[in-house]
C-alpha cells in the first residue's frame, strides 16, 4: 500500500514534471500586438512573436496592396500558426488595411503605398502610413524585409508583370545570392516549368523593399505569385516561402 506520504509526493514530481513540459511546449515564443497608424482609418495590427532568441529579426509585410490576396491570407495564417524557437518575426498582414477592406490595389486608388516610402510624416493618409511602417524597421531593427504581393500575369508571358519572380533591388551578391537560393528550393516544390520562379533585379524607387535596402541597408526581398494560379495554391506558396526562409535562418521549430 503507498504511504499518504508517498502518494503526496508522487503527485509533486507529476506536477513538477507537468510544469517543466508546459514550459517547454507552450512558452517557446511569445506574441503581441501593437498597431501602426493609431486612431486613424488606416489603423492595422502588427504581430511581434518573439523568443528568447532576439535575433535574427525578420519582418513579413503583406497587404501593402489589397487585392492581392494570397500574401494576406497567408501572413494571417502566419502569425497564428508559426512556431519559432529562435529570433523575431514581425508580422503585417494587412499594410494598407482600406485596401484590403476594399479588396483593391490601392486606397485611395491614385496613391500606391509601394511608391511612397520613405513615408512622410506631414503627408497625406498613405505617405503617413509608408513612414510608420519606415519607422517600424528602423525601430527593430531588422535584419530582412519580406514583402509578399501578387501580380497579374507571369512575369516570362508578360515582362511588365512580376507573377512567379522574386525581386531583389540591388544584384549585390548577398541579395543575388539569398534570392537565387530561395528561388532553386522553391522551384522543388513546382511541377509545371512555366510556374517556376526566377529571380528579377528591377530596383523600384519608393517601394518597400527598395527603401529598406537603400536607406536602411537592409536585406529586403520582393515575392511575387501570379494570380492566374488558384488561390490556394499561392497562399501555399507564400507560406511555402517564409518556411524555407525560416528555416534557412534556424528559427523553425521542426517538432511540435
Ligand atoms: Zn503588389
Amino acid at each position: 500500500m503507498i504511504s499518504i506520504g508517498k502518494y503526496f509526493r508522487i503527485i509533486f514530481i507529476a506536477l513538477i514534471l507537468l510544469l517543466f513540459c508546459f514550459h517547454q511546449t507552450a512558452l517557446l515564443q511569445i506574441t503581441s500586438i501593437e498597431y501602426i497608424c493609431s486612431g486613424t482609418d488606416y489603423e492595422t495590427p502588427v504581430y511581434i512573436i518573439k523568443t528568447d532568441y532576439k535575433e535574427p529579426m525578420i519582418m513579413i509585410v503583406a497587404g501593402t496592396h489589397g487585392n492581392e490576396k494570397a500574401g494576406i491570407k497567408a501572413a494571417e495564417y502566419l502569425k497564428d500558426n508559426l512556431y519559432i524557437e529562435r529570433g523575431t518575426l514581425v508580422i503585417i498582414p494587412k499594410a494598407n488595411i482600406l485596401a484590403c477592406e476594399e479588396n483593391v490595389r490601392c486606397f485611395p486608388p491614385e496613391i500606391n503605398l509601394n511608391r511612397v516610402y520613405p513615408g512622410n510624416t506631414q503627408g497625406n493618409s498613405v505617405e503617413k502610413l509608408a513612414y510608420e511602417i519606415f519607422n517600424l524597421m528602423k525601430r527593430y531593427d531588422i535584419d530582412l524585409l519580406v514583402d509578399l504581393h501578387e501580380s497579374i500575369e507571369f512575369y516570362r508571358k508578360n515582362p511588365k508583370n512580376y507573377g512567379q519572380t522574386i525581386v531583389i533591388d540591388s544584384d549585390d551578391d548577398y541579395l543575388f545570392e539569398l534570392s537565387s537560393f530561395l528561388v532553386e528550393e522553391m522551384n522543388k516544390g513546382i511541377i509545371k516549368d512555366g510556374n517556376k520562379y526566377q529571380v528579377l533585379v528591377d530596383p523600384i524607387k519608393g517601394s518597400t523593399a527598395y527603401c529598406a535596402y537603400y536607406q536602411l541597408g537592409i536585406p529586403a526581398l520582393t515575392f511575387e505569385t501570379c494570380r492566374k494560379l488558384p488561390l490556394s495554391f499561392r497562399i501555399e506558396e507564400q507560406i511555402r516561402f517564409v518556411k524555407i526562409i525560416l528555416s534557412k535562418w534556424n528559427m523553425l521549430t521542426v517538432q511540435r
